[in-house]
């Protein structure tokens, strides 16, 4: 299994701290779930692990299995095994999203080594079942005209495609129905083994009643200031975030 480690990370956007010290080890087999209110920094941390140029890293690590990820460019990331769902192109006229898959498949394989056209239908046509996705989909443009439950579930798609090793998903949950919801669960759950860590980062406790994580942080102030299990979540959902912030002597 491989694990991520992220040591003291500090980042900064157009020269204000944003994230302060955040440190996590996620490895595979592993489901880690981050929650926080609005503005303390999550997606700030989610994108700079992936590497948008906007964010500024002034201190810390970021090592996949021991290589230096902030050393690596941000498709070298991905060919690492690392994914976000933001890497990709929100919407590309002309490329219909089964050959962006294949094409994005293969940029993970070594040259000869491409995946056999065959095999990717089948493997397509397996996950497109899963997420419970019209057949058509996949000879539609990427994103083009998607509604907001079709980006989401096609960035699950494009995880189950991809296998990943890490997969750092940011508010896959915002405005999806409770059907939506489910499927996109239900692809994450279809994941989940040794072979794959992954990381969520929600504002809602929703999808955590379909994914039963292992670990649950809370993040204020750009970083971790309480972790537990998936109980920590249930009282997060019922009681808010006062608690903590008194516990903590936070102040906002
Ligand atoms: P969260 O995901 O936890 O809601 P964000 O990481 O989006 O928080 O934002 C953290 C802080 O950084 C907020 O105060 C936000 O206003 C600020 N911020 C985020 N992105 C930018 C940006 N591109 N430019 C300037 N400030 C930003
Ligand atoms: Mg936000
Ligand atoms: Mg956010």
């Amino acid at each position: 299994a491989s694990t991520l480690t992220i040591k003291d990370l500090h980042v900064e956007i157009e020269g204000k701290e944003i994230v302060k010290g955040f440190n996590l080890e996620i490895s595979g087999g592993e489901i880690h779930a981050i929650m926080g209110p609005n503005g303390t920094g999550k997606s700030t941390l989610a994108s700079a692990i992936m590497g948008h140029p906007s964010y500024e890293i002034t201190k810390g690590s970021v090592s996949l299995d021991g290589e230096d990820v902030l050393e690596m460019e941000v498709d070298e990331r991905a060919r690492a095994g690392m994914f976000l769902a933001m890497q990709y192109p929100s919407e590309v006229t002309g490329v219909t999203t089964s050959d962006f898959l294949r094409t994005a498949i293969n940029a993970h394989r070594e040259e000869g080594d491409e995946i056999p056209l065959m095999k990717f239908i089948k493997k397509m046509d397996k996950n497109m079942e899963t997420l419970d996705m019209n057949e058509q989909f996949s000879t539609r443009y990427l994103n083009e005209g998607f509604s907001g439950g079709e980006k989401k579930r096609n960035e699950i798609l494009q995880l189950l495609m991809l296998e990943p090793k890490i997969a750092i998903l940011d508010e896959i949950d915002s405005g999806l129905d409770i059907d939506a919801l489910k499927v996109v669960s239900n692809g994450i759950n279809n994941m989940r083994g040794e072979s794959f860590g992954c990381l969520i980062i929600t504002h809602y406790q929703r999808l955590l009643n379909y994914i039963t994580p292992d670990h649950v942080h809370v993040m204020m102030q750009g970083r971790i200031v309480k972790s537990g299990d998936a109980s920590l979540a249930q009282r997060l959902e019922a009681e808010g975030y006062d608690w903590i912030k008194e516990e903590l002597g936070i102040e906002d």
